[in-house]
């Protein structure tokens, strides 16, 4: 069983690549954006609660989100293994999910970020923003909203799991498939 963490700033890439992860190696992924979103949209009493949370680009509360994640991978306990998108975004989040997984006789086997500069990352949201629908990315505000949560709440996570040596990054700059090989290369050769 394998179980990726996949990090990065929101524009990094980790939808995209997380989709090519799961197909190449079986995984289920799992988005906390991507439920989030679910249950905005379909108006759920979670939906209603989070919304304003989504839309300013700030973090959706530990218990709320670590509730939605550990729901989902319940779900899903006879797969080959998990991706894990945007999940977790604090070292509480990083605490409580080690602690599930320990519970399942789990753990995760890597963490990996896409790494990228700010003003790469801000256009690339900012055009996504004129299709994607998303209120978070045509907002530049919210947007660097977003990657101050990012450096405040979620950088710290590198030091937790380079503590268990789980921790790598890569370039997140490049061709989709060039980027997806960078990926692969660390999950084979570590
Ligand atoms: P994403 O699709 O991963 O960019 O997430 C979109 C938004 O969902 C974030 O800006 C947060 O408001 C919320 N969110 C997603 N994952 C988490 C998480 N692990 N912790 C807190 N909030 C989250």
């Amino acid at each position: 069983m394998v179980n990726i963490v996949i990090f990065g700033k929101p524009g990094a890439g980790k939808g995209t690549q997380a989709e090519f992860l799961k197909s190449k190696y079986n995984l289920i992924h799992i988005s906390t954006g991507d439920l989030f979103r679910h249950h905005i949209i379909n108006k759920t009493p979670l939906g209603l609660k989070v919304n304003s949370i989504l839309e300013n680009g700030d973090l959706v509360p530990d218990k709320l989100t670590i509730e939605i994640l550990e729901n989902e991978v319940k779900k899903n306990k006879k797969a080959n293994g998990f991706i894990f998108d945007g999940f977790p975004r604090t070292i509480n989040q990083a605490k409580k999910l080690d602690d599930f997984l320990k519970s399942l006789a789990m753990q995760i086997s890597f963490t990996i970020a896409l790494e990228a500069e700010d003003e790469i990352l801000l256009n690339r949201l900012l055009k996504r923003g004129e299709t994607s629908g998303r209120s978070d990315d045509i907002n530049k505000e919210k947007i660097l909203n977003r990657f101050k949560e990012y450096n405040d709440k979620t950088l710290p996570l590198k030091e937790f799991y380079s503590k268990q040596n789980k921790f790598f990054s890569i370039n997140g700059v490049g061709g989709i498939k060039v980027i997806s090989e960078r990926l692969i290369s660390i999950i084979e050769n570590s």
